[in-house]
């Protein structure tokens, strides 16, 4: 049998270089994973909490994943069922807490699971959109799992353009209950994660009728399914939508409703009432309304940047970690030198071609993840406070985020793919499971061509209606004292747009491009000059007639696209030169205080192939180890300046529009990202190995910590079914037919 071939064995326990090639790689890094990994996670407490997070999953073998690959989908469906629920009842038996639990799920688990949705939006929305009565009534069974909750919000004839969803939930006074109804097939809820076989209830979004009169989109919570048997209830027509690219594991379901009751009280009241008499009244501030609402969602937009830093990282650390083991390939001789011996080839990591297409990448993931993390931060400051103020700008911001994410994200895993030759398209690579699955951050939530022009609309906006604003200190002072509410300093450059004051880059060597305020002052031109193109462009419609606004948004639209990008962009390029600042300034403070002694030399190395075995309260002790030294700030300043001018050398066109740039400074600074690239090369391995992805997290042959790549290439070759049997079915079914096809019968079994 093919799987226990002796010789492939033995090449198996051969495989020592891969090992040595790493091991070289991190022992000539100045980075110390874990000490970076307190600046990656944003401190040591939540570095310990993820650690907990992945030791609970680690141990257990029912989150096991090795058998994903071969699984169809309805035994993925099956599989993904069973981690859900051994979690829950984990975690219940082990008296974890719910909030705990969601760590577990996000980082750990590495698996969608059908209560995904539940968690994620389900919850969030009994818990925002509801009255003290009902929250009451409905989160202790929500998050006790007593019932599973989809969010239907998608309909088979509308997606994006909410306003034109089609389930209706007429109020009967007289019974005090709303009849739900899908009046045609297009109106069938379709694509709510869990709501095809898992889900006993949905949080329905439907078209509120009250007295023939259109109230606009409601949310219900709608029982589906009989509690006992898990039957649907009458009137109630559910099923899986089918195979999909990704998210195979959950059943993404549709739904049609035909006149099904729902009791009056069922209808999430938080934001408008109705009496039991038919009396509609919208709520104002009762429970903060909308804005609490407005405000959760930033809560997940934050997650869903911080999620496109990890999910790069993941793929990162598979497509580093083999380029510096795959040797393909030989150095030039120099000219008239001849080498007598066989020449070593080069690690692909060696090549600037690969750096350009990795190293760049890697800046962003930690540009995400530092963003992500301040929109937390920010999240929480507005919740405990209920600082309204800053909420219009970070809500649009915060679509803009989400859309530059997924497509970057998105972009670059699969750049990491290409990058690991044919073995990146095998599943085996653990690549294209993560791809297809992170794709569709890029539909679900919105597309980009949706909300980019939300964060558009806004800086517009402020560029050319200046009304009453209230008073703001700091640098964003001068925009701010003409906004109807609180503006950050991203936006300085809105009033220098708008009084048309362009600089010119002064720029005369490329070492001056490492200076971070040239950074910002160069994305803060470009996205201006965008802004001002955007402008002259709807000014002119509005001129010329053609329409209001809106007609010139739509007409405009992709550069309104490219706005909003380049604002975000020169957000995530702030955030990420005040993170490192800080470490830096906390650099400059520790060293004055230890007389010069700075806090390098403390090891730092971790053993990566399994997650921290620690069990509970044990990572505690980590509290006093390892945080950030001289060696890994400077490396940190080096990615940030990648994240500056690789961003600037992709999108060059918007750096030299109104001659920002000239030509010579548009290859300088393309001369120094190459420069930028090889330092960070250096570094790229310990980089990512301070991310903490543990090989079973991975399931990658390709990314293993102890780089023996070509063993697991092979053992996970011997897994595939059709290595089951010697001889496949195949042969007797099909391959006997022609080859031992009419007279032909062979007497030997070789010629
Ligand atoms: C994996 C996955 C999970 C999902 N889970 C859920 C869930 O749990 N619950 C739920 O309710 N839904 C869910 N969805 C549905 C998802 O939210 C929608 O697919 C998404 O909102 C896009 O809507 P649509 O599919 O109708 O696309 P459409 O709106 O038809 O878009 C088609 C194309 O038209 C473009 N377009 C549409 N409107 C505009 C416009 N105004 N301006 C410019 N271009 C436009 C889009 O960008 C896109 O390119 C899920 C989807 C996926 C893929």
């Amino acid at each position: 049998m093919v799987n226990e071939n002796p010789l492939i064995l033995k090449r198996h326990l051969e495989d020592e270089e891969g090992a040595m090639l790493l091991q070289k790689e991190r022992a000539t890094s100045s980075v110390r994973p874990e000490a970076m990994a307190t600046f990656i996670f944003g401190g040591q407490e939540a570095l310990s909490r993820r650690l907990r997070a992945l030791a609970f999953i680690e141990k257990d073998p029912v989150f096991d994943t090795k058998d994903r690959k071969h699984l169809d989908q309805k035994s993925r469906y099956v599989r993904s069922s069973e981690k859900a629920v051994h979690l829950v009842l984990k975690c219940r038996r082990l008296g974890i807490p719910f909030t705990q639990m969601l760590d577990i799920l996000n980082v750990a688990l590495d698996e969608i699971t059908p209560t995904d949705v539940h968690t994620k939006m389900a919850i969030p929305s009994l818990m925002h959109q509801t009255t003290p009565e009902q929250r009451a009534k409905w989160l202790p069974l929500a998050e006790n799992f007593r019932i599973i909750c989809a969010y239907a919000q998608t309909e088979l004839g509308h997606g994006s353009n909410v306003r034109a969803l089609e389930t209706i939930a007429t109020y009967e006074p007289s019974s005090q209950s709303f009849i739900l109804h899908s009046p045609r097939l297009e109106s069938a809820k379709w694509w709510p994660g869990g709501l095809g076989k898992s889900a006993t209830h949905a949080i329905v979004l439907a078209r509120l009728l009250l007295g023939g009169k259109d109230k606009g989109l409601h949310s219900f919570i709608v029982q589906l399914r009989d509690l006992r048997d898990h039957t649907p209830l009458p009137g109630v027509t559910l099923g899986d939508i089918g195979p999909k690219l990704g998210f195979m594991s959950v059943d993404n379901g549709f739904c049609l409703f035909d006149h099904v009751r729902i009791p009056r009280e069922h209808m999430l009241m938080g934001l408008a009432e109705i009496s039991p008499d038919g009396h509609y009244r919208k709520r104002k501030g009762a429970n903060g309304g909308e804005k609490i609402l407005y405000g959760a969602m930033l809560d997940v937009r934050a997650g869903l940047v911080e999620r496109g830093g990890a999910t790069l990282a993941r793929a990162l650390t598979v497509a580093i970690r083999y380029s510096a083991v795959r040797r393909q390939g030989y150095a030039p001789s120099p000219p008239g030198k001849l080498s007598q011996s066989a020449p070593l080839e080069l690690q692909v990591l060696d090549y600037p071609t690969q750096q350009h297409a990795l190293m760049p990448l890697l800046a962003w993931s930690f540009a995400l993840q530092i963003t992500g993390q301040f929109m937390r931060r920010r999240y929480k400051a507005y919740l405990r406070e209920l600082d309204l103020s800053l909420l219009p700008e970070v809500h649009a911001l915060s679509s803009g985020l989400k859309a530059l994410t997924g497509e970057v994200v998105s972009q670059g895993v699969d750049v990491c793919r290409r990058m690991c030759g044919g073995h990146g398209y095998l599943l085996a690579s653990g690549l294209p499971e993560v791809f297809s699955n992170y794709t569709a951050v890029q539909t679900f939530e919105g597309t980009a061509q949706v909300l980019e022009p939300q964060l558009a609309r806004f800086i517009l906006r402020l560029s050319m209606a200046p009304t009453e604003r209230p008073k703001a200190s700091g640098r964003g002072a001068a925009t701010a004292a003409k906004a109807p509410f609180a503006l950050s300093s991203d936006f300085d450059y809105v009033p220098l747009a708008a009084g048309k004051t362009f600089v010119r880059c002064r720029a005369a060597t490329p070492v001056a491009f490492l200076d971070p305020a040239f950074q910002i002052e160069a994305y803060e031109a470009r996205v201006s000059a965008l802004l001002l193109l955007a402008r002259e462009e709807v000014e002119a419609d509005l001129r010329g007639g053609e329409g209001g606004l809106a007609a010139s948004m739509m007409k405009n639209g992709v550069l309104f696209g490219r706005l909003s990008r380049a604002h975000c962009q020169l957000v995530l390029l702030r955030r990420f030169h005040e993170a490192v600042a800080r470490e830096e300034g906390r650099m400059t403070m520790t060293t004055a205080r230890n007389g010069g002694v700075d806090g390098e030399g403390n090891g730092g190395r971790i053993d990566l192939g399994a997650a921290d075995g620690s069990e509970e309260g044990e990572s505690e002790d980590r509290e006093e180890t390892v945080t950030v030294g001289p060696a890994e700030v400077r490396v940190l300043r080096n990615l940030c300046h990648l994240f500056a001018l690789s961003g600037m050398e992709r999108d060059m066109a918007e750096f030299r529009a109104r001659d920002y740039l000239s030509s010579g400074q548009a290859e300088m600074v393309s001369r120094e990202v190459l420069r930028l690239n090889r330092t960070v090369r250096a570094e790229a391995v310990s980089l990512v190995d301070a991310w903490l992805l543990s090989d079973k997290l991975l399931g990658s042959a390709l990314g293993r910590a102890d780089g023996r790549v070509y063993g697991a290439l092979f053992e996970e070759a011997l897994r595939s079914p059709l290595n089951d049997k010697e001889v496949s079915e195949a042969y007797t079914l099909h391959w006997r037919r022609l080859l031992m096809a009419g007279d032909c019968a062979w007497e030997n079994a070789r010629l």
